[in-house]
């Protein structure tokens, strides 16, 4: 079985030094997201506008140490408005995995829908990272995986079996039956459990912590992280969670911790719970948020931690809006 991988970059102009720094880039970039070594390239096929004539594709990834794989280049016919100065490849990799195309540089423009990016936004709960996220998803027309709405999912069902203590042995049995589906009304994440929508019923304030215990157990985590890995897979998206960035997609193109002092969170979610009609007292709020913030960071598998590539943003002093305004234009100056 072979897998084909789409792939395209434009050069500034027609020079040798142009076309090998181009090459490079877009082999690297092919390799390292569809996490290929050079000795897993079969084939690569280069087709390049007949505006470029310094040097063939294919000779600079020779050059950039495809050596053992089969190299070709063609130039392709004068087509009215096509992208001047452009290199198109095909790389043919022996497997199965599910391809991610990559277009670079100017090349970007041609394939909007087939450019695959990734963002993990992590952070304590009331940070702002789930109304940002959500925000960001829309403005970039990307998908939004609320990650902690899955975990409070497992915690309503755990509810519902009537465990009060959650442990590996008695949730275990429920992760076998758990029919949990993540799925999109309009835009919106709505969270499907058991074929029912509880989206409204794992905000209730009671599942929070409920949801940050149940989060706490190795064969949980491995469950939700394994769905959701294989909905990022599929299309460019923006995860906010804990372990986004250290854990679940090491590999984001983007990093974001984000935080805010435990004041303005606690405010933030009361404010929140109380639009959703829900009388709530700030100290149990703050009280509340402290005790998940240390469970969240302190429990031993995949706890809450500022991944090392992952830039830091205080949003204490920003709207809603100046924080998706930021990460905007962070994440459209790297893809
Ligand atoms: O973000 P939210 O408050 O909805 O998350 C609920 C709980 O789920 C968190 O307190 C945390 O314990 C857990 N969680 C997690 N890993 C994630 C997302 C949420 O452990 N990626």
């Amino acid at each position: 079985m072979l897998t084909a991988i789409r792939g395209a970059t434009s050069v500034a102009a027609d020079t040798p030094e142009e076309i090998r720094g181009a090459v490079r880039e877009l082999l690297e970039a092919i390799c390292h997201k569809n996490r290929l070594r050079e000795d897993d390239v079969v084939c690569i096929l280069f087709s390049n506008t007949s505006d470029i004539r310094s040097l063939y594709p294919a000779k600079a990834a020779r050059e950039a140490g495809f050596a053992r794989a089969a190299l070709f280049s063609a130039a392709e016919p004068e087509i009215d408005g096509a992208l001047p100065l452009c290199i198109r490849l095909m790389v043919l990799t022996e497997g199965d995995g599910r391809p991610v195309h990559v277009y670079l540089r100017a090349a970007a423009s041609l394939r909007r829908d087939r450019v695959h990016f990734s963002v993990a936004l992590d952070g304590p709960s009331g940070s702002g990272k789930s109304t940002a996220a959500k925000q960001l998803a829309k403005e970039l027309d990307i998908l939004y995986l609320d990650t902690g709405a899955m975990y409070r999912a497992c915690a309503l069902k755990a509810l519902r079996a009537g465990l009060g203590e959650f442990t590996a042995e008695n949730v275990a049995p429920l992760l076998k039956e758990l029919d949990l589906r993540v799925v999109y009304e309009s835009g919106a994440q709505r969270t499907v459990l058991d074929g029912e929508d509880v989206s409204e019923a794992i905000r209730r304030p009671e599942i929070s912590m409920a949801a940050s215990r149940i989060s706490a157990l190795a064969c949980v985590r491995e469950k939700m992280v394994e769905m959701q890995r294989a909905i990022a897979a599929e299309q460019s998206c923006v995860l906010d969670g804990r372990d986004i960035g250290t854990h679940v997609l090491p590999d984001a193109d983007c990093k974001f911790f984000i935080t805010a002092s435990v004041d303005v969170r606690a405010k933030r979610r009361c404010d929140e719970l109380r639009a959703k009609g829900f009388a709530v007292d700030f100290d149990t709020v703050r009280r509340e948020i402290e005790e998940r913030d240390r469970g969240d960071a302190t429990r031993a598998v995949s706890p809450l931690r500022q991944a090392e590539d992952a830039e830091y943003i205080d949003t204490s002093d920003l709207t809603a809006a100046q924080v998706v305004a930021l990460l905007k234009r962070k994440i459209q100056e790297k893809v």
